[in-house]
């Protein structure tokens, strides 16, 4: 029987500080998740780099937009273009551009995804990491909640959050779970 499923999503990367550190748990873990990612980050620093780390090593690549704006507060025009920016940049770096994206703030418009043909991603469980620098707050939120199916949300710029998502990935692979990319849930 195939293992209960379940996609970790980091949002707001790539950091040149903490994305690394990141990579190389998930693939010393052999787990592959998804990264929304932010287009003035992928611009700083060495951090396309990373960008072509994640892809060659297995995880989605998706959209957060350029600037990390509400989508409902822009109009239509300026909206394209925080995606569409995005999604050039990307293609630059990995030969593709993302066809998933999570919109900030959770905030969305419909008629961009036919604009775009691109599909905005959620999530099911929020720990709120962004709120708190305590560790086992943020992986005890994630594993009582999480069941088959859901798609974890979590921040890739800070510390504990990258250390948590490696404690949560170990103890939800105990538990019998497969970390998938969130291409593999919504196509299941
Ligand atoms: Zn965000």
């Amino acid at each position: 029987m195939e293992k209960p499923m379940i996609a970790l999503t980091f949002d707001d990367g790539p950091n040149a500080q903490f994305t690394p550190k990141l990579l190389e748990g998930l693939k010393q873990r052999n787990v592959h998740a998804t990264f929304f990612l932010i287009g003035e980050n992928i611009e700083q620093n060495s951090n396309r780099n990373l960008v072509k780390q994640m892809y060659e090593e297995g995880h989605l690549i998706g959209n957060h937009t350029y600037r990390h704006l509400e989508i409902t507060k822009l109009s239509d025009e300026e909206a394209y273009e925080e995606i569409k920016s995005t999604n050039d940049l990307i293609e630059s770096i990995i030969g593709k551009a993302p066809e998933y994206m999570r919109p900030p703030f959770g905030s969305w418009q419909r008629n961009l995804e036919k604009k775009m043909m691109i599909i905005p991603v959620l999530w099911t469980v929020d720990p709120l990491d962004w709120t708190t620098e305590n560790v086992d707050e943020i992986v005890n939120k994630v594993v009582t909640e999480t069941k088959e199916n859901d798609i974890i949300l979590l921040h890739d710029c800070y510390n504990s959050s990258v250390i948590a998502a490696l404690r949560i990935v170990d103890l939800l692979q105990a538990e019998g779970y497969q970390f998938v990319t969130v291409d593999k849930l919504l196509l299941n």
